[in-house]
């Protein structure tokens, strides 16, 4: 498979390690959105973070939170926007799970995930009750 998180896994494609274990490895991202961006990914191959089983999900999660520790520990920082572009339509570029975890200095513009979606639907509480209930009535 043509993954280049898979070839920095099989260390194939050097990368700045901050964290590895056996199930994930988290290193700083090549285009720093800010100091200390950082991507944590499981060590096996999942385009969509729901493709992941539970344990490899939690694996991740706990990846994440002893990273955004280091890295605030290290940087001095509180804050930091962590997310996942999951699937190209979210933007992602490289189809294999990754968490973005993006350290926010302070007094960094305090722009939210809510920025991405400037053209957004009116609130409309019926319509989110009923989508809601279709929903919960869904098997995943
Ligand atoms: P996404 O748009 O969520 O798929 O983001 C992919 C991220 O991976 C981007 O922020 C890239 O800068 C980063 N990236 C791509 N190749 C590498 C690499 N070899 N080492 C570190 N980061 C990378």
């Amino acid at each position: 498979m043509d993954c280049v998180f898979c070839a920095i896994v099989a260390g194939d494609i050097p990368n700045a390690t901050v964290h590895e274990d056996e199930d994930t490895l988290a290193f700083l991202d090549i285009n720093p959105l800010r100091p200390g961006h950082a991507l944590v990914i499981p060590k096996s191959h999942a385009q969509y973070f729901a493709d992941l089983d539970d344990a490899a999900a939690a694996a991740l999660t706990s990846s994440t939170r002893r990273v955004v520790r280091q890295l605030h520990a290290t940087l001095g920082t509180t804050d930091a926007t962590i997310a996942i572009n999951d699937g190209p339509s979210a933007g992602q570029e490289v189809p294999h799970v990754h968490v973005h975890i993006v350290p926010r200095p302070d007094g960094d513009a305090p722009t939210p995930i809510h920025a991405l979606f400037p053209d957004r639907p009116e609130s409309d509480m019926s319509a989110i009750t009923a989508l809601a209930e279709r929903i919960r009535t869904t098997a995943p």
